[in-house]
Parts: structure tokens; C-alpha cells; sequence
């Protein structure tokens, strides 16, 4: 059985990157679709499997490297440009600047003095009352 299966697989595509992708979304959508109001995701979710397992059995490897790659370059400019998207959007927030600060209380005046991060040992210097004094950032 074990050798008719593996006769069976030999030159087939098998599984890739968008093939995992499809059988995911696929399996998500078939347990989603469990749920009352989201019975309308069972036959999309079939085609999907139909497709994934259409795929996993194809003999036409360039086609399916071809949509392999295209999966691959469309993941990677979503993942890129979401991260961009984060990055801008968490980057302008107020709490957050591109170097990361510490922030220390002033020992004789507890004014708050912001200082970059990663400088190794510094001085400094309060802005308020001219106290100096040395941390390590
Ligand atoms: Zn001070």
C-alpha cells in the first residue's frame, strides 16, 4: 500500500509554499464554515481543497513553480509593505522615535531627561538645574 502510494506520488508536484498556504485557508475556512452564519464558506473552501489537491498532484511542475514564485512575491510584498505600514505608523506615534530612548529622573531635581539608547556609559546634564551625573544607556 505504503510503495502503491509512493508509485502513486512519484513526479507529482507535492506540497509548496502556496500549497500549505491554500490547505490553511482551506482548513480554516472548512472549520469557520461549522459556525451558522458563515455556512456560506463550506463550497468555497471545497473548491480550495479541490485546487490544493489538484496542485499537490499536478505533473506540470512549471506551472506550478510559476505560482509558487508569484505566491511567494506577493507574500513577501505584503508581509513588506505591512511591516512598512507598522513601521510608519508606530514610528510617528509620540512614544515611540527611530532610536529608542531611556528616560532617567534628574537625582537632585527629578526632571525627566531623555537620552539615546545604546551610547555605552554617558554624562549628562539636566536641563533644568545643570546637575551632571552618569548612566549607563
Ligand atoms: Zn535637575
Amino acid at each position: 500500500m505504503r510503495q502503491r502510494l509512493a508509485a502513486f506520488l512519484r513526479g507529482r508536484y507535492g506540497p509548496d509554499d502556496l500549497g500549505r498556504f491554500t490547505n490553511a485557508v482551506c482548513m480554516v475556512m472548512l472549520i469557520l464554515s461549522l459556525l451558522r452564519p458563515l455556512k456560506f464558506l463550506y463550497l468555497p473552501a471545497l473548491l480550495l481543497l479541490v485546487l490544493t489537491v489538484f496542485r499537490l498532484l499536478s505533473r506540470n511542475y512549471a506551472a506550478r513553480s510559476r505560482e509558487n514564485a508569484w505566491f511567494l512575491r506577493t507574500k513577501g510584498a505584503v508581509t513588506h509593505g505591512f511591516s512598512g505600514f507598522v513601521m510608519r505608523t508606530v514610528g510617528s506615534g509620540r512614544f515611540s522615535r527611530r532610536t529608542p530612548n531611556l528616560i532617567f529622573a534628574c537625582p537632585s531635581c527629578g526632571q525627566k531627561i531623555r537620552v539615546p539608547k545604546g551610547r555605552g556609559k554617558i554624562e549628562i546634564t539636566c536641563s533644568r538645574c545643570r546637575t551632571s551625573f552618569r548612566k549607563r544607556t
